[in-house]
């Protein structure tokens, strides 16, 4: 995809088409071979250049674009060749165990420093956040009046008041006005209040366009402008933002404004939007690109059938069980049956889906943070993003539908550089769509049995459909057959007779 995208840009540029582009360009800078190179001519690296260069190599930083801002190895570096950097933010880095940036942090801190939009490919748990957060609040300076200065778009709540904690840990003394973007908030006049300072704001699609087009806030002093996770905002349908957040972007000045998109997998056509829409933006990869973070150990384990599973599963947490462990099912009927099941093995077990009240969300989030809860069983409502620092193992109880929900959903283990591990169960039915996520593990050089790496999927046309669709899984019990058909046969009459109650009442 890498060399793809920047060959489709130079084909753009060569054959004049309207993309913006700055004419005062100098010549591209990067550090993987190019296709169409003979096409770009390059001037001759300077010593600076070259010491640029091996930074990167030895970081595993990828630079796409053109006149790339110097990567910088430590902290005291970036403060010296970009001395807006606030003090302030530095002085909190060591209280929060940070000493040394990471190589997006060494890579893209400069390049928001010198207002650059880019494009940033970097796995799960690389410190993404405080990668913006540093120039952000750098820029900012203090807080002042007026609309606000940035804006952070999140797919989820959950990932929204994580960033939104990140900034306030960080901004600490300095008293930003910082805002997470709640139902509450978007129902109240807080924000559209003119007096109040209004600094940075952090939002979830949806309430953050229905402000927008109520005319309830209004983004013309806007400098920054984040997307995390941003190919999942961009993604179409029911797990997807793509309608909204494209809604949202025309209301952001695109030339004014320094854009950032982060996420650990790219796909859905961010690359081609940045293309379309991005002024001299650059892109930055660390590592491979669309692969698993190299400090988990992943491991597949063959289950047989649906049924066995439970059994699989309740045999491992009695045996080398490392709490605190993260559990991913399919859907949140799953979920919650699987919490009735193992609720019974392990009282520190908690369930989190869509349907339980935001305010239980936040409590059983708190809960595994602190240690109060042992095991939590979730859905992909918590792959993307979160940050848990101390989770041991991820137990991917069903396959996940796609090698990215895969990436971000062991993701959520082996952070800050701390090791993990992650176990997927796969039964005979997914095998069709297991040799997508073998790939992963083969690529970060896990070891397979001969049989698991030379296993043949289906072909590519029908793995997208196969993708898209589900396996259909019997539900989790261990209660014999004739039970459980009870049990669904007595929740049937239950619901029919609601129902019933309910048309009644309307009636009447
Ligand atoms: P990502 O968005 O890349 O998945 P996060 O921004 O959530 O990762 O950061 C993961 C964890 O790493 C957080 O707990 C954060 O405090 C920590 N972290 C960030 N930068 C550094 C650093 N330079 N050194 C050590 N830890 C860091
Ligand atoms: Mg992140």
């Amino acid at each position: 995809m890498v060399s793809d995208s920047h060959s489709n840009m130079l084909n753009m540029l060569c054959v004049g088409t309207t993309i913006r582009v700055n004419k005062k360009r100098p010549a591209p800078t990067s550090d993987i071979p190019i296709n169409d190179s003979k096409k770009v001519k390059e001037s001759a690296p300077d010593e600076n250049e070259k010491t640029d260069k091996s930074v990167r190599k030895k970081h595993r930083i990828v630079v796409k674009g053109f006149d790339v801002t110097k990567p910088c190895e430590s902290f005291q570096q970036m403060k010296e060749l970009h001395p807006k950097i606030l003090n302030s933010l530095l002085k909190k880095l060591p209280d929060n165990n940070i000493d040394a940036p990471t190589p997006i942090q060494m890579q893209c801190i400069p390049l928001l420093m010198d207002k650059r939009s880019i494009l940033s490919c970097a796995p799960t748990g690389s410190g993404k956040t405080l990668t913006f957060v540093i120039p952000i609040l750098s820029h900012l300076k203090k807080s002042q009046k007026g609309g606000f200065r940035a804006l952070i778009l999140s797919p989820t709540r959950e990932l929204a008041q994580q960033i939104y904690r990140e900034f306030k840990i960080i901004g600490g003394s300095r008293k930003f006005s910082v805002h997470f973007l709640s139902k509450d908030k978007a129902k109240s006049d807080v924000l559209t209040n003119e007096d109040g300072n209004k600094d940075v704001l952090i939002a979830t699609p949806s309430y953050l366009l229905s402000m927008l087009e109520n005319k309830k806030l209004d983004l013309s002093n806007l400098e920054f402008c984040m997307l995390d996770e941003a190919d999942r905002l961009f993604e179409d349908g029911k797990k997807g933002f793509r309608e909204e957040v494209f809604k949202i972007l025309e209301y952001v000045d695109l030339i004014k404004v320094t854009v950032g998109l982060f996420s650990a997998t790219l796909a859905n056509g961010v690359d081609n939007w940045c293309f379309q829409h991005l002024d001299n933006f650059i892109q930055v990869f660390i590592g491979q690109v669309n692969g698993a973070n190299s400090d988990i150990k992943q491991s597949l384990k063959f289950v047989g059938t649906e049924e066995s599973k439970i059994y699989t599963l309740k045999s491992l947490l009695q045996q080398g069980f490392k709490p605190p462990t993260l559990i991913f099912t399919q859907t949140k009927e799953r979920a919650k049956q699987l919490h009735q099941e193992l609720k019974l093995v392990n009282s520190k077990t908690e369930c989190i889906h869509s349907d339980l009240a935001q305010h239980k969300r936040e409590e059983v989030i708190q809960q595994f943070r602190e240690g109060k809860v042992w095991i939590l069983i979730c859905t992909d409502l918590l792959s993307r993003g979160l940050d848990f620092k101390h989770v041991n193992c991820v137990i991917n109880f069903d396959l996940p539908q796609t090698k990215v929900d895969y990436i971000h959903r062991i993701g959520r283990t082996g952070r800050a550089g701390r090791s993990g591990e992650a176990i997927t169960f796969f039964t005979e039915e997914d095998k069709k769509i297991l040799p997508n996520i073998i790939n992963v593990l083969k690529n970060s050089g896990c070891e397979l049995p001969p049989w698991l790496k030379n296993l043949k999927g289906i072909a590519r046309r029908d793995l997208k459909k196969a993708c898209k669709k589900p396996v259909v899984r019997n539900s989790i019990s261990t209660l014999p057959k004739y039970d459980q058909e009870k049990a669904a046969k007595r929740k049937q009459m239950i619901k029919a007779s609601k129902e019933k109650k309910m048309k009644a009442s309307k009636s009447s």
